[in-house]
């Protein structure tokens, strides 16, 4: 790992890190004239530490490595068994560097650090122990008719690009290896270039874990790293989490050479106030399901629906709510949100928030800028707009940031029509006494994920959306098959 604090205005000058682009030493690299990611804090905008980026030779001696390997074990019965001893021990091995990988975090994209502790790592270790679990369970040679000479197996789809954003950066990492693992693949991981820290620990845990070179490998690198490994011959499946527009990118490159894709995409999910529901603990719950990670979630509640007779008490109780959101160093302990992860995103909220104002939406809290006190650092301010219509950007765009609106509605119906006008389908959340309407609305609603009152989805429920949201499922069971083809054999009973 190579941390080094460096003044942003020496960067040109500064000797490239050692190391090696891929994990591990599959396509060792010389020092000379490596173009890397520099990293920048979020909190300071200082850079810390550079990250060596792959090149198209690193991309193709890593997948001709992983073909290997995956030929290798073809037809390899013990090979199931192994691979679920190296998750296991995985998973404690990932417990014991909880600490390292939650300052990594911390550190890479700004998150708060009692929050990398209890929500980042700790939701990737809840993730790798439902996928172990599932992959326990599963019956991947198995006859459904109860005739046992027709038989179905599920099988490794072959060599699989895992290709990752810098928001949940560990738990999007841990949702995609543990599922590749348990299912047989051969894995090339490529996370964010702004999570690269993280990664690479990861990538250490995997190897102490007994992942050997072509089981497991990571190239660091950026959107053409990402690129090239989409378009390498001999890449069976790429599993992408990522925005809307590169995920439509890959979709479309992949088709052409019939390459499996997964996709987990973007996001702008509504959240049903009906009038009957605990209004305080919906309102406090439904504004940290939007502000939560800075607003950086793909299932950010960020379309919050309220209906007609309690519209004016909520848009009072949230602007107090969000006011009371303090913002402060990842370094720092305690319960405030961070700063974005880096210029970009932080442009891009500030031009949300212009844009609704410049479209008549009603702000309520926050607003352009940064919070009082702050003259440096990617911090934005918590924004509530109120009256916010289909009409306005506001309302389909995914922001990414936390900036919640607020919308009227006098019917379930319309509530409903509101929830489902949207071009992505990830998540959606309702609040609400009625238990029938709770089960009505839930099952009209157009999104891969509904939450009814702030329960939350089970260990190994499948995390997914529909339209532009993507397509596919992660987590338990439906994270494992996402690598795997059928394959019906009839005539040829099991036999050991
Ligand atoms: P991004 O699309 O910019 O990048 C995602 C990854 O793709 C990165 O590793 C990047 O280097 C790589 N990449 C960029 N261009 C590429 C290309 N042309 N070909 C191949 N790879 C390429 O997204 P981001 O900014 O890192 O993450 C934020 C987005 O991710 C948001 O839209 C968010 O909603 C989405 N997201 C979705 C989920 C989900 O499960 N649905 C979860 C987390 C984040």
């Amino acid at each position: 790992m190579h941390y080094a604090p460096v003044d942003p205005g020496s960067v040109p000058a500064l000797p490239r890190p050692e190391g090696a682009s891929v994990w591990p030493e599959a396509a060792a690299w010389s020092n000379a004239a490596r173009p890397c990611h520099v990293a920048v804090s979020p909190d300071d905008e200082i850079a810390w530490a550079f990250f060596p980026l792959a090149d198209e030779a690193d991309v193709a001696a890593a997948v001709a490595t992983a073909r290997a390997d995956f030929e290798a074990r073809w037809g390899d019965e013990a090979d199931h068994a192994e691979r679920l001893a190296i998750l296991a021990r995985l998973i404690d091995i990932v417990a014991a560097r909880h600490e390292d990988l939650a300052q990594a975090i911390s550190r890479e994209i700004g998150a708060p650090i009692d929050f990398a502790r209890a929500r980042h790592v700790t939701a990737a270790l809840d993730h790798l122990r439902a996928t172990l679990d599932a992959a326990r369970l599963a019956e991947d040679d198995a006859s459904p008719w109860n005739a046992p000479e027709h038989r179905v197996r599920y099988e490794p789809v072959g060599v699989a690009a895992l290709i990752t954003p810098w928001n949940w950066p560990l738990n999007q990492v841990a949702l995609k290896v543990g599922a590749a693992l348990a299912a047989g693949v051969s894995m090339i991981l490529k996370p964010s270039e702004y999570a690269s820290a993280s990664a690479l620990i990861f990538a250490e845990c995997m190897a102490q874990a007994g992942a050997g070179a072509g089981r497991f490998q990571l190239v660091l690198g950026d959107g053409a790293v990402g690129a090239a490994l989409v378009a390498a011959p001999g890449v069976d499946l790429i599993s992408f989490t990522g925005s809307t527009a590169v995920g439509r990118h890959i979709a479309q490159i992949a088709a052409a050479d019939f390459k499996r894709t997964n996709l987990e995409l973007g996001g702008k999910s509504a959240n049903i106030l009906f009038a009957d529901c605990d209004l305080d603990l919906a309102l406090t719950q439904g504004l940290a399901h939007c502000f939560r990670n800075t607003g950086q979630s793909c299932n950010a509640a960020s379309r919050m629906l309220v209906e007609r007779p309690i519209y004016e008490a909520a848009q009072e109780r949230a602007a107090e709510i969000a006011r009371d959101y303090t913002l402060g160093a990842p370094a720092d302990a305690g319960g405030h949100l961070g700063p974005l992860v880096n210029a970009a995103q932080y442009d891009r909220v500030q031009s949300a928030i212009r844009t609704g104002l410049a479209e008549g939406a009603r702000l309520l809290s926050g607003g352009p800028g940064r919070p009082e006190g702050r003259d440096r650092g990617y911090y934005p301010r918590p924004t509530v707009f109120a009256d916010v219509t289909p009409e306005m950007t506001l309302f389909h765009h995914e922001i990414f940031g936390p900036v919640l609106t607020m919308t009227p509605f006098d019917t379930e119906d319309e509530a409903i029509t509101l929830a489902n006008a949207t071009d992505y389908g990830l998540a959606a959340y309702v609040q609400t006494a009625d238990a029938a309407r709770a089960d009505r609305v839930s099952r009209r609603l157009q999104a891969g994920m509904i939450q009814v009152n702030g329960a939350s989805r089970a260990p190994g429920a499948p995390f997914g959306g529909r339209r532009q949201s993507g397509w596919g499922r992660e987590a338990g069971l439906w994270g494992i098959r996402a690598f795997q083809d059928i394959k019906s054999i009839s005539g040829a009973p099991r036999i050991g």
